[in-house]
């Protein structure tokens, strides 16, 4: 009898879980308690515009990478167009000073020598390692045969372990130094996860998809469908079902019961252990992990559709502001920018729309949930302050916004459940760089994970890989070889 499978949640994690799941000859259900699928990988419209909630780049784009031939059997990559950045980021100081962080090692090598030659050696040494990562396939089995593979990834993971800061500061020129902090920091992030984000960009392994959330999501949910999988939206669970330690089946929030042979979360994964599961079915290395590893904090995320082309402007740039601004819980010193006018899908032509993303502390927003007054009132101020700095750089720009859009923790938190509205999971922590959580809880049976949440790091590649590692263990269970 064909065994059935009930996913919950149907973001990336849980839609990679039901292709192999499907691919395996699993009948599976996902219950999703949004109307539409995608979880944090999503986008909405606004007047003309669509606001893309999250992708910036994909990465797995190269056809001859076993990335790219996993995502191929999501029906992600095949028939998607995908634009490639020949720089990450620019970044201006007050002083004038512009530095780009270009994805083509020698061109960044040449920029970055042309502010301090007295750091040729270091720059040289870290940009041909950069090199060396660009000729690396991204692993995506933790096998021997994979671990042999990765021995040259594993050693630079270990040299460039450090948090960015620490690195910088082997850098003798100040001004290198500080440009380098202002255009690469990101959350303290281990050194290693931007060069390795360089050299994906460099080597054209990772790219922007065309039509951005939407395109990717509508792709793998056509496939899901194809290969027989059922999605049931507005379907909110709140409970896990379970008999004699196994699970067997969640409750919704209308009260109705479902039942399947296996049961895969790949919703939140705190609400998963201490809620549904009431903190019965863990050990101590989860209750750690949850206690002391630091998960992606909450975000401002605003977008503004321009009544202008913007095309003369870099799709990715930040700039020193004339002075720091209190925005939400945090005090800006820079504002960064993602204009999106070479994606016509989010934009019709003539217009351009840009995405500022601002860290925030999930504590100053999560009191304002109970007063929408001034949670809206906040949320108006943050707008207002971002046109003020966007005017410092681009005078006249207030007048060119004719759609404004701004989402907080607390609106990443009410539409995904992700806790503490993180919007990737965990961080990288330089010192536990390869951990990840395990894909079944302690003495429950019949039970798995998939999702950002078991992988720090997080991203769209975490939800394939957790994904695909859920099903690989329910086909082990049931004796049948993974296909
Ligand atoms: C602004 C932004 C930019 C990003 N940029 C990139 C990028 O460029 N590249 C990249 O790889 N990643 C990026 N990410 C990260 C990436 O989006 C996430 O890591 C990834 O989508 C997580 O997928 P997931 O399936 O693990 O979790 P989620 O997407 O959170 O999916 C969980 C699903 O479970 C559902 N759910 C939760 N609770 C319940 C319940 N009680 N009942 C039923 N369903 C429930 C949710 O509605 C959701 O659909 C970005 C994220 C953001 C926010």
């Amino acid at each position: 009898m064909t065994k059935s499978i009930i996913i919950i949640g149907g973001g990336i994690g849980g839609l990679s879980a039901g292709c192999f799941a499907n691919r395996n000859g699993f009948k599976t259900e996902i219950f999703e308690q949004n109307p539409s699928a995608g979880g944090l990988c999503t986008a909405w419209k606004r007047k003309e515009f669509r606001v893309d909630g999250c992708v910036h780049w994909l990465v797995g784009t190269d056809p001859s990478g076993d990335f790219y031939k996993l995502w191929d059997q999501l029906g992600m990559v095949r028939n998607q167009e995908f634009f490639y950045y020949d720089y990450f980021t620019q970044y201006e100081d007050l002083g004038g000073n512009i530095f780009r962080v270009f994805g083509d090692p020698d061109k960044w090598r040449d920029h970055m020598i042309s502010f301090s030659k007295e750091d040729e050696k270091l720059i040289t040494s870290f940009t041909r390692d950069i090199k060396k990562i660009m000729r690396q396939d991204m692993p995506v089995d933790f096998d021997l045969k994979s671990a042999v593979r990765a021995i040259p990834t594993l050693f630079l993971f270990m040299k460039y372990r450090m948090p960015l800061k620490k690195f910088a500061a082997k850098f003798k020129n100040p001004l290198l130094r500080k440009l380098f902090i202002e255009a690469l920091d990101w959350h303290d992030m281990p050194v290693i996860f931007i060069f390795w984000t360089l050299a994906l960009m460099g080597a054209k392994k990772a790219g922007y998809p065309v039509g951005g959330s939407d395109a990717l999501i509508g792709s793998v949910l056509k496939k899901y469908e194809e290969l027989g999988g059922k999605i049931r939206y507005n379907s909110s669970v709140t409970g896990i079902i379970i008999e004699n330690d196994k699970a067997v089946g969640i409750k919704l929030s209308d009260g109705t019961e479902h039942r399947a042979d296996y049961i895969i979360s790949a919703a939140d994964g705190h609400r998963t252990i201490y809620d549904w599961l009431g903190g019965r079915y863990t050990n101590k290395f989860i209750n750690k992990c949850y206690e002391t590893l630091t998960p992606f904090p909450g975000i401002i995320y605003a977008s503004f559709g321009l009544n202008r082309d913007y095309q003369h402007i870099p799709y990715g740039f930040q700039y020193q502001l004339k002075k720091p601004v209190m925005i939400g819980s945090e005090e800006v010193t820079s504002l960064g920018v993602r204009n999106h006018w070479f994606d016509r899908v989010l934009c019709p032509e003539g217009k351009a729309i840009f995405n500022i993303m601002i860290p925030q502390d999930y504590s100053f927003w999560k009191p304002l949930a109970d007063d929408r007054e001034k949670y809206l009132a906040e949320k108006q101020k943050a707008l207002e302050l971002i046109i003020s700095a966007l005017e410092e750089q681009l005078p006249g720009i207030r007048e060119e916004i004719i759609m404004t859009d701004i989402a907080t923790p607390l609106t990443f938190e009410r539409y995904t459940g992700n806790w503490k509205g993180s919007y990737e999971g965990w961080l990288l922590s330089p010192s536990r760089i390869t951990l990840q959580l395990p894909s079944r809880l302690p003495g429950l049976d019949n039970f798995y994970m998939a999702g950002h949440w078991i992988s720090p790091g997080g991203g769209l590649p975490s939800g394939l890989l957790t994904g695909r590692k859920a099903i690989g263990l329910i086909c082990k269970k049931e004796k049948r070889s993974f296909q």
